[in-house]
């Protein structure tokens, strides 16, 4: 089976949020299912830095004004397909950025060109490659089974397409008066095609118009079907909830894999083990001994991540001998309340920044994550705390509720609980959950149970590719 994935990012080229990861994760995880798939990125100054050995498949006298080549290439253990096309592209600044921070006003024909060449490439545009189906990534390539609609004509074969929203807060908008020069078909310009009152909406366009839709939980998928959750988007995700499923993210265990992790003090492979990392933490943050679990929060400090209310919650943890440490970045004045906080309490230390190192001694060294997240699609610092031994406190929301078990009395009983969820979301009940993990932590065979129950959770990548692989193979049988 052939997949061709259409994406603004991936790692390890370029990378501004959880979407570069999936893309750059999925095409080795679906090899192992019999799935060749290729990537096609735009050739930012990043990604045409990095390849070498190119093969130009495609050439387009004019895309969206100026020439550009389709480079065949593999890099970093990825078959690539990069769209050079200087004028679009080749840039300073980041990839959606200007140098002054606003988006690049050409934004939606940048991106609707990756979704031309995408839709061109389906059409059997290469000599020697056509996908069985497209894979299509956010509102950056929403416009592709547009486009590819329009370029099938009668008796071609048209490859299915599956839409993946990793974050459904960015659309894609343009204004109606761009239609002509977005080369969108006028009889899509309603409610039922890529309109979204009056103007242009390309994640719109891709959830109405592909085969298949996923997005990275289970649950996430039943949240955007929701006002509180669907950012005006709801009303199409309902009418689509035939074709829509949610599949897990996975995490790189290569990368996050406490028996052989760089950054990490003392490596270990169960969590009876883990002690040295933690006394390394404490001298780490400047934090002293204590009876209570060492808890940590590693995050964006924005509104979505709900830490306001953990600030509030917080003294139901240190009042019984916890501890937290805190490693983020975020606006300046929540970044100030936490330090403010933090020179109150002994038991809290607050490290402003962004510092990957950092989060591996915390996953390594922890007793407990907290996660109060007001919505989550996948998250992934839980996935990596299970994998640590480290035992994750979440909301109830998006992909923290299906990757958490939490420890209700049942799941005590029989053994299973890997970590204690949070309902509703609230300050109060956060700390009546903060209490409730300290009780744990008194508990040491329970304890115990849940940290070695945490750390044989399956987090990869096999099981995501497992469900992708079967999406794809089910489309492509739908279509014979
Ligand atoms: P989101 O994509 O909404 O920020 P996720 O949990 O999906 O949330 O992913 C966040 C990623 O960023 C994780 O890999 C996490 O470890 C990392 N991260 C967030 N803040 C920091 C930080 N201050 N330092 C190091 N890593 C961080």
């Amino acid at each position: 089976m052939k997949v061709l994935s259409v994406a603004s990012e991936c790692v390890p080229l370029v990378k501004t949020g959880g979407l570069a990861d999936v893309v750059g994760a999925l095409p080795s995880a679906l090899a192992a299912e019999g799935v060749q798939m290729k990537v096609l990125l735009p050739g930012y100054p990043a990604v045409m830095d990095s390849i070498s050995n190119t093969r130009e498949v495609l050439h387009d006298p004019n895309l969206f004004g100026g020439s550009a080549r389709l480079l065949e290439c593999h890099a970093a253990g990825l078959d690539l397909l990069v769209l050079d096309a200087p004028h679009l592209y080749y840039r300073p600044g980041t990839i959606y950025l200007q140098p002054d921070g606003r988006d690049w006003p050409d934004n939606p024909e940048r991106f609707a060109a990756l979704s031309w060449i995408g839709a061109r490439i389906g059409a059997g545009a290469l000599e020697d490659w056509q996908p069985d189906v497209i894979h299509m990534h956010d509102w950056q390539a929403g416009l592709c089974p547009v486009y590819l609609d329009d370029m099938i004509a009668p008796g071609m074969r048209r490859p299915g397409t599956v839409m993946s929203v990793h974050n459904i807060a960015f659309q894609g908008l343009a204004p109606m008066s761009r239609q002509v020069a977005l080369r969108l078909p006028a009889d899509g310009a309603h409610p039922d095609g890529y309109e979204y009152y009056g103007q242009i909406n390309a994640l719109k366009a891709g959830l109405m118009q592909a085969d298949r839709l996923t997005t990275v939980s289970p649950t996430y998928a039943r949240e955007l079907m929701r006002p509180e959750f669907g950012m005006g988007l709801e009303g199409v995700l309902q009418r689509r909830s035939d074709a829509l499923t949610g599949i897990l993210n996975g995490i790189d265990t290569g990368v996050w894999n406490p028996m052989d992790d760089p950054f990490v003090h003392t490596h270990y492979g169960a969590p009876e083990d883990k002690g040295p990392n933690k006394d390394a933490l404490r001298a780490e943050f400047g934090l002293p001994e204590a009876s209570g679990p060492l808890c940590i929060v590693v995050s964006r400090l924005t509104e979505q991540k709900g830490l306001d209310l953990l600030l509030a919650a917080l003294p139901a943890l240190l009042q019984r001998g916890g501890q937290l440490a805190l490693l983020g970045t975020g606006s300046a004045a929540v970044e100030n309340e936490w330090r403010e906080a933090a020179a109150r309490n002994s038991g809290l230390s607050v490290h402003i920044g962004y510092d990957e190192a950092k989060a591996h001694r915390m996953m390594a060294g922890a007793d407990a994550i907290l996660v109060p997240s007001r919505f989550e699609p996948c998250g992934l610092t839980q996935l990596y705390a299970l994998r640590y031994g480290t035992v994750p406190v979440v909301a109830l929301t998006g992909g923290l509720a299906d990757t958490v078990i939490p420890a209700s009395p049942a799941a005590l009983n029989a053994g299973v609980a890997t970590g204690i969820q949070v309902y509703p979301l609230s300050a109060d009940s956060l700390a009546v959950s903060l209490g409730d993990l300290v009780r744990l932590f008194e508990d040491e065979p329970t304890w115990q149970k849940i940290r070695r129950n945490a750390m044989d959770q399956q987090v990869g990548w096999d099981r995501a590719a497992k469900a992708y692989a079967a999406l794809f193979t089910e489309l492509v049988t739908d279509a014979a």
